[in-house]
């Protein structure tokens, strides 16, 4: 596929995140207005809502709510038949464009909100690399445990603490036990890191205890965002025998403003790698459920005029696709909701340029890195701003997502 024109002109350039090819959903606000449906194009937000409202898109009254839960519950048929209306509203030469372009607003003047209901958070770990680094750090052994290649590994994880990109993240306090000190402590966590994901989006959800296969849960899925699994490595290493991540992953979690949806993405699929051991047939599925997406990690203290580039790597770098992983989530009774949150797992490559958290990045602290303002950092200090940014690059265009990125605040003292 190559560049799609459209009569808003930011868009036509082979590098903006937001050509008509991508239509990516978000919620804004101008000024005092409430939230709102719209679509991203070029440097323009299409108001959804008011078109809609205006008789423009002729579609049904679903958008008069601030977040796309509506529309994702429709189901595939809908989305097709909703995004092919948009493309044809916002195409160059639309007989539609005198009608829509009032409708359109600046997004240097918008404030982006939540783009959906987060109903539930499930986080894999369905990074070959992190797992083998996480494991040689922990355990002194790079060996995958003994489920892993079998199994994509997952923890059921907090909706509540889900966030949109932008909004500060509090240090949090917990109890941890250094490996030498002889009873645990309460305080700030000193070991504070990200997790550079992908989220997935589930639109259709299933009844509990209907089983799902992967090519169903492919269809499943409506969309991506970036998604950073903030991490206190201090917290969860004291707690997360043996039941896994706690209160060292319940914190925060950040999501990109803009909904990619499968579609947008569907010239970017991209193979899951060659199998170590077999999968149960169950985990078969027909479509490559995985695709080339950049990744980067930024991080940018306080004062500094410009972040530092710390990792770059690629989507298709997973072990499990979210399809895969949705599949299994549901296999065994659990029912799936419409704006359930799938955590890919922290994305790294085979090189520490392409590990996607700290933790590996300096290994658990031992190896400081040095950012561009001679600042070396370990972990994330009070004030460091974090960014994870993605885009997928077509014939002459791009598919961006919009930064990811929060900002770490000091923890608060407690007890007071
Ligand atoms: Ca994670």
């Amino acid at each position: 596929m190559t560049l799609l024109k459209s009569w808003v002109s930011s868009a036509n350039t082979a590098n903006h995140p937001f050509p008509l090819n991508n239509l990516p959903y978000g919620v804004f606000s101008v000024g005092d207005d409430d939230p709102r449906c719209g679509v991203a194009i070029g440097d323009m937000i299409l108001d959804v809502q008011a078109a809609q409202e205006a008789g423009i898109i002729g579609f049904g009254d679903i958008f008069d709510v601030p977040y796309w839960n509506d529309l994702m519950e429709m189901g595939p048929t809908a989305w097709t038949t909703f995004r092919a209306r948009l493309t044809e509203i916002l195409a160059e030469g639309s007989k539609d464009q005198a009608d829509a372009e009032p409708f359109l607003v600046a997004q240097a003047d918008a404030t982006l909100h939540m783009p959906l209901a987060v109903s539930e958070y499930t986080d894999f770990y369905a990074g070959a690399q992190h797992a083998r680094n996480m494991g040689a750090i922990l355990r002194g052994s790079p060996d995958l445990p003994a489920n892993w290649l079998h199994i994509p590994v997952g923890y059921n994880g907090r909706a509540s603490s889900v966030v949109i990109s932008g909004t500060d993240i509090r240090r949090p306090n917990g109890q941890m036990k250094a490996p030498d000190a002889e009873v645990p402590s309460f305080g700030p966590s000193k070991r504070l890191d990200i997790e550079l994901e992908m989220g997935a989006i589930v639109g259709t959800g299933c009844d509990m205890g209907q089983p799902i296969t992967v090519d169903q849960a492919d269809e499943m899925i409506f969309g991506y965002v970036l998604l950073n699994d903030w991490s206190a490595r201090d917290i969860q290493g004291w707690e997360y025998q043996p039941l896994g991540p706690f209160q060292g992953k319940a914190f925060g979690t950040s999501i990109s403003p803009w909904i990619v949806t499968a579609e947008a993405l569907e010239p970017f699929r991209a193979p899951t790698p060659e199998r170590e051991k077999e999968l149960l047939p169950y985990l078969d599925g027909t479509k490559d459920g995985l695709y080339d997406i950049e990744l980067e990690v930024l991080m940018q203290p306080e004062g500094a005029d410009k972040p530092t580039s710390l990792a770059k790597t690629n989507y298709s770098r997973m072990y499990y696709s979210a399809a895969e992983q949705l599949c299994h989530h549901a296999v065994g009774g659990c029912g799936m909701s419409s704006g359930d949150l799938l955590g890919s797992g922290t994305i790294s490559g085979p090189t520490p340029d392409e590990y996607g958290s700290l933790m590996e990045k300096s290994w658990a602290g031992r190896e400081p890195f040095t950012l561009d303002t001679g600042e070396t950092r370990g972990f994330i200090e009070d004030g460091d701003t974090l960014t994870l940014r993605g885009a997928a690059r077509g014939d002459g265009y791009t598919i961006g997502f919009g930064d990811c990125t929060g900002t770490i605040l000091p923890a608060l003292k407690f007890p007071v």
